[in-house]
């Protein structure tokens, strides 16, 4: 799978917004779901995704998602940093395998960038759930506060 082809629904997002995969959800609307990444590239990692839109990349997601998915990044970026209070934060989107697209549902990464961190693009370490859960405790707090 790269930048063409079918959308695959049965991609673990896809899973995730129709409940059949579980997720450290920090937020969720009609339009986006935004949840703690299992794999972070630093402590903090966000992805958000839009839910209603079958498209695997930015080529392919109706431009109404689109600005949902955009508007839903700076808000829990805002969250992110007021709460872990990072030096910088990433955000980034790929396309296709060899821009480093893993998962072919669209998403954007939230990536909380600390002073001395190594700008990993890939992790290979799955994080400790308790770890997660209580990561999230944290924003979601932040985030209704
Ligand atoms: P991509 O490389 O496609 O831009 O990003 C996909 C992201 O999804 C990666 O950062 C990867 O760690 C993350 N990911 C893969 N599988 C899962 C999963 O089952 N749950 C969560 N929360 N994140 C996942």
């Amino acid at each position: 799978m790269s930048l063409h082809g079918d959308y695959d629904s049965q991609n673990i997002f896809a899973k995730i917004i129709r409940g059949e995969a579980p997720c450290y959800k920090l937020y969720e609307d009609d339009d986006v779901l935004a949840f703690l990444d299992v794999f972070p590239q630093s402590y903090g990692h966000t992805l958000v995704i839009p839910k209603r839109s079958a498209a695997r990349n930015i080529l392919e997601v109706d431009p109404g998602a689109l600005s949902k998915m955009a508007l839903a990044v700076q808000k829990l970026t805002r969250v992110l940093v007021a709460e872990l209070e990072p030096a910088g934060v990433q955000v980034a989107q790929f396309n296709g395998n060899p821009a480093g697209q893993t998962v072919f549902h669209i998403h954007m990464h939230i990536v909380p960038r600390y002073e001395g961190d190594t700008l990993g693009v890939h992790a290979s370490q799955k994080a400790d759930a308790a770890e997660l859960e209580k990561l999230q405790a944290r924003l979601v707090k932040r985030l209704n506060g």
